[in-house]
């Protein structure tokens, strides 16, 4: 799409993940009726419609009908949607291309090569690892929106006192954020925060191509 910034994901198919479908996480129980994840876009559309239109009435039932045939089958609904259909077919993928992926697995700091980020020490199965980067190191970790200190002193609104509740995972609780902020505090100015409480635009891309790292503005937007 031209405008916009949501992504609607195709449902997935779960039984196409075999063994690796345990390792999925679970879906927000805040975004399903009746244990149905109800897929962003059109879905939710005819969920909404549901006693006004005789086409979204249709589509509810035979949608419903289908996640209850699944679950007495296989335990759960096997029709994946939004982060979970995206996540299950990034893990396919992974899987078919023999990519590792360590699950429950933080990364603690960044490793450095003179001013170059050079990987990531990374807890895995109880003990801390150096993992080398050959080319790069993302850090995909979500923002800050479970770093109450943090928030507090990046929006006002959070240290008056009426911050929100996030529905974003608890795990996300700034370590990139702070990962980064040490690397760039050890070879660059700290950043100039201003009144309003954001780094400006080019200290933010500054710290991070000195990183070599890449903050998903969207988690940050969401935090
Ligand atoms: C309720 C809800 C509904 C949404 N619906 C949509 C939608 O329909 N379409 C859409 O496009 N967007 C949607 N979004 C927004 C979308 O989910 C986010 O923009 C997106 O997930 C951000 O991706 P991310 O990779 O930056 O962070 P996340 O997806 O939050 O992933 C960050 C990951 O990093 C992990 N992590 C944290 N610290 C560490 C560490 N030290 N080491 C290793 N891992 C770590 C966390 O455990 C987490 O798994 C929705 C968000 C919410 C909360």
């Amino acid at each position: 799409m031209q405008g916009g910034r949501s992504m609607v994901i195709r449902p997935y198919d779960a039984r196409e993940l075999g063994p690796l479908l345990k390792t999925l996480g679970p879906v927000l129980p805040e975004l399903t009726v009746f244990g149905v994840t109800i897929g962003s876009g059109k879905e939710i559309v005819h969920f909404m419609r549901v006693t006004r239109s005789l086409a979204s009435a249709w589509y509810v039932t035979k949608r419903l009908t289908k996640h209850f045939l699944e679950v007495m089958k296989y335990g759960r609904g096997m029709t994946l949607t939004n982060g979970n259909a995206l996540a299950a077919r990034l893990a396919r993928s992974a899987a078919d291309l023999s990519i590792p992926v360590w699950l429950s697995s933080p990364a603690v700091r960044l490793l450095q090569d003179g001013n170059r980020v050079s990987g990531a020490v990374v807890e895995h199965n109880g003990q801390r690892m150096n993992v080398k980067a050959r080319h790069g190191v993302v850090l995909a970790s979500g923002g800050f929106p479970h770093d109450l200190e943090r928030r507090k002193k990046t929006y006002p609104h959070v240290k008056a006192g009426h911050g929100h509740f996030s529905p974003t995972p608890q795990t996300n609780v700034g370590d990139g954020v702070r990962m980064a902020e040490e690397v760039a505090a050890s070879s660059t100015r700290p950043c100039r925060m201003p009144p309003h409480g954001r780094p400006c635009r080019w200290c933010r891309v500054r710290m991070a191509r000195r990183a070599s790292c890449l903050i998903s503005s969207t988690a940050r937007n969401r935090a």
